[in-house]
């Protein structure tokens, strides 16, 4: 039985859809965390239960790399690098080396996406500048709440899952309510709090409000202690009679709703390439250990049985990353493929999500029973790897929610009328 051959890595991307530019960004992070952050890895993550500073090093010298305010448009002097390809395979990169240490320097662009989509010149003119002051600056977008994250990212609920209130009162936006868990909790300097108006309003009432912190009337909880992802911080925060600029909504009625949905979809494809990016970490280290470690007188991976698990694993990677980059490249161009937003992009970009992160789960624990006790031991990174992942498995509407809303794409499904056929014998019934 021959080897797997490590080629796979030099030609992992068509080149027909990722652009020497993505190429260019892919190559310059890559070495960035080759010689940044894999030698230090473990180190990082015991910082997490000490100081943080480690971490918050690592995060700065990211932000040295000139990418924090590079989403915005070019006339607030950004390099309007909106595409969700290029984030995505930059995020992978961050997925195979330490998950979660870009989580705060990469916040600004998913939670100041739909100001720049929306164009909302106040919040693009108030908070621009400090995204590109060269000083770390770091934004959350505050979505999940006590009574549950997938009652708001659950298309059909129309908003009804959104407790936060925020209420006109003469020029200002006036906000009351809790979130729990979102990433960058108590190390953001700015929060996009997705808010209901009134919820009888449906998707017309769904409000997406900049709150700038310190602020009166907000404050924290608890911090959680994860299994993974331990670079990130997550968190509870209350919002008590906090007063911001009513023009600190997003867009509007209507438009916020679309900006929610928009946001969701672009998570899911980043989500498919963190988890890409971890099983492909697992899956390098699972080779060079195999090539070492000698059982029963050869390398294991020149033992039959090895290599069959090694070609599976490359198999699902790259299946996966082949995933996210369509998909990815269709969220781009909808102009060709159709609204960002519909149910067939939600559906495709969850396809990438739910796919990947399964695989993940199965490559990172084959990258274990490759390495015997290695691979649960606390030198190596497998373990890591392995509770990396199950994180991105369990957020963004996990497993569940995802698979219902790969099935929106194919038929019609509204989880809350699911028997229209009887109602409509009814009506006619009646009549
Ligand atoms: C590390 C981490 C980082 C996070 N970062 C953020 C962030 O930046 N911003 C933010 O707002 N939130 C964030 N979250 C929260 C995350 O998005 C939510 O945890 C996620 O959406 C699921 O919500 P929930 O945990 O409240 O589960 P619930 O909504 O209580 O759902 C529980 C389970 O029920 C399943 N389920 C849901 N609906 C149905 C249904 N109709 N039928 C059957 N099963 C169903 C779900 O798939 C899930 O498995 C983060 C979470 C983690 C773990």
């Amino acid at each position: 039985m021959g080897e797997i051959s490590i080629e796979i890595k030099d030609n992992r991307y068509m080149h027909e859809l990722v652009s020497p530019g993505d190429r260019f960004m892919i190559g310059l992070v890559r070495d960035f965390i080759e010689r940044e952050i894999m030698p230090i890895r473990r180190e990082m993550e015991a910082s997490t239960r000490g100081d943080f500073e480690l971490v918050r090093e690592i995060q700065r010298k990211i932000v040295g790399l000139g990418f924090q305010g590079a989403f915005l448009p070019m006339e607030y002097g950004g390099w309007n690098l909106t595409s969700a390809l290029t984030y995505s395979l930059v995020v992978e990169e961050f997925g195979r080396g330490e998950p979660a240490c870009c989580a705060a320097p990469a916040g600004g662009a998913w939670a100041f996406r739909p100001a720049c989509i929306a164009g909302n010149r106040a919040v693009l003119e108030d908070f621009a500048p400090r995204f590109l002051s060269g000083e770390p600056y770091v934004a959350c977008f505050a979505m999940t709440e006590p009574s549950g994250g997938c009652n708001i990212e659950n298309l059909d609920m129309r908003g009804k899952g959104i407790h936060t209130r925020a209420v006109l009162d003469g020029d200002e936006w006036v906000i009351s309510g809790a979130k729990v868990w979102p990433t960058n909790s108590g190390v953001s300097d700015v929060y996009c709090v997705v808010c209901n108006t009134d919820p009888s309003l449906g998707d017309e009432g769904i409000a997406l409000i900049y709150v700038p912190v310190p602020i009166e009337g907000f404050s924290f909880g608890r911090f959680e202690d994860k299994a993974g992802f331990r670079s990130s911080r997550e968190g509870d925060f209350y919002f008590d009679n906090v007063r911001v600029p009513r023009e600190y909504r997003a867009g509007g009625p209507g438009l916020d709703a679309e900006l929610l949905h928009d946001n969701l979809i672009f998570a899911r494809l980043f989500s498919a390439s963190w988890a890409v990016g971890i099983a492909q970490g697992a899956f390098d280290e699972a080779l060079a250990f195999t090539s070492e470690r000698k059982v029963a007188g050869k390398p294991i991976r020149q033992h039959t049985l090895a290599a069959n698990v090694l070609a599976d694993m490359a198999i699902g990677i790259q299946v996966g990353r082949d995933s996210y980059i369509n998909a990815a490249y269709m969220f781009d161009h909808p102009e060709t493929y159709g609204k960002r937003t519909s149910k067939h992009m939600l559906s495709r970009s969850t396809i990438a999500k739910v796919f990947c992160c399964d695989m993940a789960v199965k490559v990172t624990n084959q990258a274990m029973d490759l390495m015997g006790h290695y691979g649960c031991a606390g030198a190596w990174h497998a373990e890591k790897y392995w509770r990396d992942n199950k994180i991105i498995q369990l957020w963004e509407g996990g497993a569940q929610l995802g698979r219902m809303d790969v099935a929106r794409g194919y038929y019609h499904y509204d989880q809350f009328h699911p028997n229209r056929l009887y109602e409509r014998m009814r009506a006619m019934r009646e009549s």
